[in-house]
């Protein structure tokens, strides 16, 4: 038989499954299941795009690219995120499938593990692996990417600020120090929809800097931004040289299937993750990457006609929460809004979808129990479903 890795051992299946496998049940079974667990853009890829990756399959683009991707698209990234005030060279890009593998490489070239048994049962020598903060509630997979690198996690808890970062810096202050190796920064923020503030960020950067700790910003919802303004923190001063920017093409133009992402950081980073790189994936699709750079240049109206759509759904949802007295923490960006539910978030997700047939993420599974995100990836007329059966149920 096989003898599994204590490493695959540390790591749960994604916490979203029970619902989703629930969901897909209920649906083969018949039932009109409103699905607000969902992580993807409800809207097909613009079709410039779609256009540019056939004719790129036309014109031959199907063999393997420079493992760090192509050229042109690395020049049209660099070119992107200087539009975003960071200081960046088409060298100093990783072209990816997907901002989640920029994101594992990302651990993977940063951490060193411990033995796996930190905290030491007593009697037992033991090592720790390298520090990495989150900020909760947080999307699942840092969790599980800090842990299969052998990191060993502290966590700041937004729930108390209402899921902005500004208020909680100082319990950040109190988290952070010179046994950090790794902090994790996602603005707009899955699963709360935060954005956080010039200010804010400038506070991760004092401590960053302070403790000579790197940071990862995940910014990959940042096209989806309402009463806010994205700022990117690799560039704020003395942040070029201590992140790694990750974004990618999956939410801003609803390209989640096409797996195109990247990373940026600095030239000595790309070389040390551009070898796990190429020993793993080797590169991003080749023409999927070449409909990427249509992405990043032929899209405005497009991307503008999409986060309009979010920010009209969400207004409504607000409207519709507050017509019933539920009290929400609103944010500014990405299409998830955390609303507070029962204690016990797993059992309300349970009886939200077997009573009321709308399927929606327990706050758990972001380390965030008593709420549960939903996903304003829908139409406005299935969120007006899902609230109405919530209320019908008595779950709100
Ligand atoms: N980061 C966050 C916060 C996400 O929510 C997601 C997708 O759900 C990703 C990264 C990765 O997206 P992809 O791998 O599709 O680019």
């Amino acid at each position: 038989g096989y003898d599994f890795s204590e490493r695959i051992g540390r790591v749960e299946p994604s916490a979203t499954l029970a619902i989703s496998n629930l969901a897909a049940e209920k649906e083969a079974e018949g039932a009109d299941i409103v699905d607000l667990s969902v992580g993807e853009p409800d809207f097909d890829t613009p079709e410039n795009v779609v256009a540019a990756g056939k004719d790129a399959l036309d014109a031959g683009h199907t063999g393997y690219t420079s493992s760090n991707g192509v050229p042109e698209l690395k020049a049209a990234i660099a070119e992107k995120l200087r539009g975003n005030g960071v200081d960046a060279d088409a060298d100093e890009v990783i072209v990816t499938p997907g901002g989640k593998q920029a994101l594992y490489e990302t651990f993977q070239t940063l951490i060193d593990g411990g033995d796996g048994s930190h905290p030491s049962p007593s009697g037992t020598s033991s090592h720790a692996g390298d520090e990495v903060v989150l900020l909760d509630p947080a999307w699942v997979s840092y969790e599980a990417m800090a842990k299969l690198a052998g990191a060993d996690l502290s966590r700041v808890d937004l729930a108390p600020h209402g899921f902005q970062l500004e208020p909680a810096l100082d319990d950040l202050a109190e988290t952070v120090s010179d046994d950090t190796e790794l902090l994790v920064v996602n603005s707009p923020s899955n699963p709360t929809g935060a954005v956080f503030s010039e200010a804010a960020l400038e506070g991760v950067r004092d401590l960053a800097v302070e403790h000579d700790v790197a940071v990862i910003a995940d910014e990959i919802y940042e096209r989806i931004v309402y009463d806010a303004e994205h700022v990117s923190l690799a560039s704020l001063d003395g942040m070029a040289d201590r992140t790694v920017t990750v974004n990618g093409f999956s939410k801003a133009y609803s390209m989640t299937g096409w797996r195109l992402g990247y990373l940026h950081a600095t030239d000595e980073f790309v070389d040390e993750a551009g070898k796990l790189h190429s020993h793993s994936v080797s590169c991003a699709t080749n023409f999927v990457q070449r409909a990427g750079i249509e992405a990043l240049e032929n899209t405005e109206e497009s991307v503008e006609e999409m986060r309009a759509a979010f920010e009209s759904r969400r207004d409504l949802l607000v409207d519709l929460f507050d017509e019933h007295g539920v009290d929400v923490d609103v944010g500014d960006g990405a299409f998830y809004m955390m609303i507070p539910v029962a204690d016990d978030d797993q059992a309300w997700c349970e009886a939200a979808i077997e009573e009321a047939a709308v399927a929606c993420v327990p706050g758990s599974a972001f380390n965030a129990p008593g709420y549960a995100r939903i996903s304003y990836a829908a139409s406005e007329e299935r969120l007006r479903e899902a609230v109405d059966r919530l209320v019908a149920n008595d779950l709100l």
